[in-house]
């Protein structure tokens, strides 16, 4: 008889995976982590019952995450990402040459260490002598900077929970203060599809548009996601993710990605009407 995994998409809709084996059940001080086995994604973490990566689809968030806002930013040398234990924004991250720092605030240690030991393949650069981790809620450490940072990555779970504070004004408008003139934001910015992701969306979607003057949303296919359409925000202080996108330098650096190209590039930020009408909902 098979055990699986299932999450609630919505209140008519549910997405299962068949697990081989529970690999971990921990309850931390702020949620409760579980890593499984399955033939069909491999190992997979979820915190608090939510999916937040597997081993077959993680690529295409943590590519598209990291390597937009590097294919844009002129010379990004200094990298804050709030969020992220589980270490794939870092492996992504890890692998430009030309960053000379980054800060990886994540507010619960034991996802670090969860990962490590059961997601190698993701948690892999941890060791990397450019990054410093900081254990502490990202709302209350960005307060602490101006004109620090070149990019921002807000790799969070959703707005509930921990990381609520994470899709409010008062955050955006701090990581504004904290990047640099050519800073750039992206964020996971949830999806369109299901009336509760849609609504968080258009939440965040509103707080950024009234942090930033560029302020624009992109899209990729994450199958474990809620209905698969999964949205980044991409928001900066003057550069735009398509004219200003660099595709010659990034195609010389020769990173063999998995999903990311600079053609998906210009593509991603084509979004279907219906998201597009959501947005400007957010904007008025
Ligand atoms: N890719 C996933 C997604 O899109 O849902 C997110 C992955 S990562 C595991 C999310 C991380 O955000 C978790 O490790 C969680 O502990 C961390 N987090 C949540 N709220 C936070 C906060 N206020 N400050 C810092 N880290 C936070």
């Amino acid at each position: 008889m098979s055990i699986s995994y299932t999450e609630r998409h919505s209140p008519g809709a549910s997405f299962s995976i068949e697990i081989s084996r529970q690999l971990c059940s921990e309850q931390s001080r702020f949620q409760k982590i579980e890593i499984f086995d399955s033939d069909e994604f491999g190992r997979f973490l979820t915190l608090d019952g939510y999916m937040m990566l597997t081993e077959r689809d993680e690529f295409i968030y943590h590519e598209m995450m990291v390597h937009v806002p590097m294919a844009v930013h002129p010379n990004p040398k200094n990298v804050l990402i709030i969020g992220g234990g589980d270490g794939g924004c870092v492996r992504e991250l890890c692998r430009y040459p030309n960053i000379e720092r980054i800060d990886l605030v994540e507010i619960d240690q034991r996802v670090i260490e969860l990962c490590e030991s059961f997601l190698p393949s993701v948690a892999c650069s941890f060791n990397d002598p450019r990054l410093l981790i900081h254990y502490e809620d990202g709302l209350r450490y960005i307060r602490r900077f101006e004109n620090t940072y070149d990019i921002i990555l807000v790799d969070s779970t959703d707005p509930f929970g921990p990381g609520e504070g994470l899709f409010t004004r008062e955050f955006y408008g701090n990581c504004h203060k904290a990047l640099k003139t050519h800073g750039i934001l992206v964020n996971q910015h949830e999806s369109p599809f299901y009336s509760e992701d849609a609504d968080a969306c258009r939440k965040a979607h509103f707080n950024i548009f009234s942090a930033f003057p560029i302020c624009k949303v992109y899209q990729a296919h994450i199958p474990t996601y809620p209905s698969g359409h999964w949205l980044f925000g991409f928001a900066s202080k003057g550069l735009d993710p398509l004219a200003d996108l660099h595709a010659d330098e990034w195609e010389k650096l020769k990173l063999d990605t998995k999903y990311y190209n600079t053609r998906l590039h210009r593509g991603a930020f084509a979004l279907p009407t219906y998201v597009n009408n959501l947005l400007k909902e957010a904007e008025r």
